[in-house]
């Protein structure tokens, strides 16, 4: 099976630890007409991806938000962006559940997938919530140690996970293997750090494959935010100005389906199915 996704986590969220989140200054810059701009290329290039929303900055951004719904498949990126790893079984359930609330008010669509904040969705007691709370899909376990979350699985491929209370179905997000380290180079600071021969050339050796973008990924006119520490404003930073016409390359080279599109296509009674996450 030959899969590739294409997603966009939307939120105003551009730099996080375990005690703050940082704000994208949007002042400076203005998210619709960066939207648009992404807009724009996933019309001329056919990509219809899924947006993983932050329903914190929903709230900022009613507007923009139903005018993504109405055109795209959407899921929950959490309320307000903490790690999950840093939350009480409880504080998850709750922020999952204003998430899912905010968004499906919002929206008039049911919300039934999920990306948690930095892949740090860390164990079986919290995976049990997303399916108390109606959710079916989720796109947050990872292959590698990521900036934020523990490595959580070692499949590269669509996966069943195994709940006391049901079953989650699991895209997890893909790696490829450079100078010995698992990199993440389908998203982020990875995907605009590197060249596109070593994404086009990753790409073409995976079956399966989650990208993961954000607006400001390809948002080329930036100010410096003092908070951040230099690496994360290096990470914050690098690649921004090329990462567009990377993108369109990317997206014109390869084909891209959403979550919902993989779900219907997928045979699920086919894929693995783990009881240990
Ligand atoms: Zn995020």
């Amino acid at each position: 099976m030959s899969k590739r996704i294409f997603t966009i986590d939307f939120e105003t969220i551009c730099a996080f630890s375990k005690n703050q989140n940082i704000e994208l200054p949007y002042h400076l810059w203005d998210l619709e007409k960066t939207f648009e701009r992404m807009q724009e290329i996933l019309e001329t290039l056919n990509v219809s991806p899924t947006f993983f929303i932050l329903s914190s900055t929903a709230e900022k951004y009613p507007n923009l938000v139903k005018r993504i719904s109405e055109r795209y498949d959407i899921g929950s990126h959490s309320h307000n962006h903490n790690l999950i790893n840093t939350l009480s079984v409880k504080e998850f359930s709750e922020d999952l559940k204003k998430s899912i609330d905010i968004l499906q008010q919002l929206t008039g669509k049911k919300i039934n997938k999920y990306r948690a904040p930095g892949f740090s969705l860390p164990a079986k007691e919290y995976m049990e919530q997303l399916i108390e709370n109606q959710i079916e899909i989720d796109c947050s376990q990872t292959p590698t140690n990521h900036l934020y979350g523990q490595k959580t699985t070692n499949l590269q491929i669509p996966y069943r996970i195994q709940l006391k209370n049901g079953i989650i179905k699991e895209f997890p997000i893909t790696t490829f293997k450079f100078l010995g380290k698992n990199i993440g180079f389908t998203g982020g600071g990875y995907f605009r750090l590197l060249p596109y021969s070593i994404i086009k050339h990753s790409t073409l050796s995976s079956d399966y494959l989650m990208a993961y973008i954000h607006l400001s990924d390809i948002e080329p006119n930036q100010e410096k935010i003092k908070e951040l520490s230099l690496p994360l404003q290096f990470r914050r930073l690098v690649g921004t100005k090329t990462a567009e016409a990377k993108l369109r390359k990317w997206l014109s080279d390869f084909s891209f389906v959403n979550v919902e599109q993989a779900n219907q296509e997928i045979n699920w009674e086919e894929q693995k199915i783990i009881s240990k996450v």
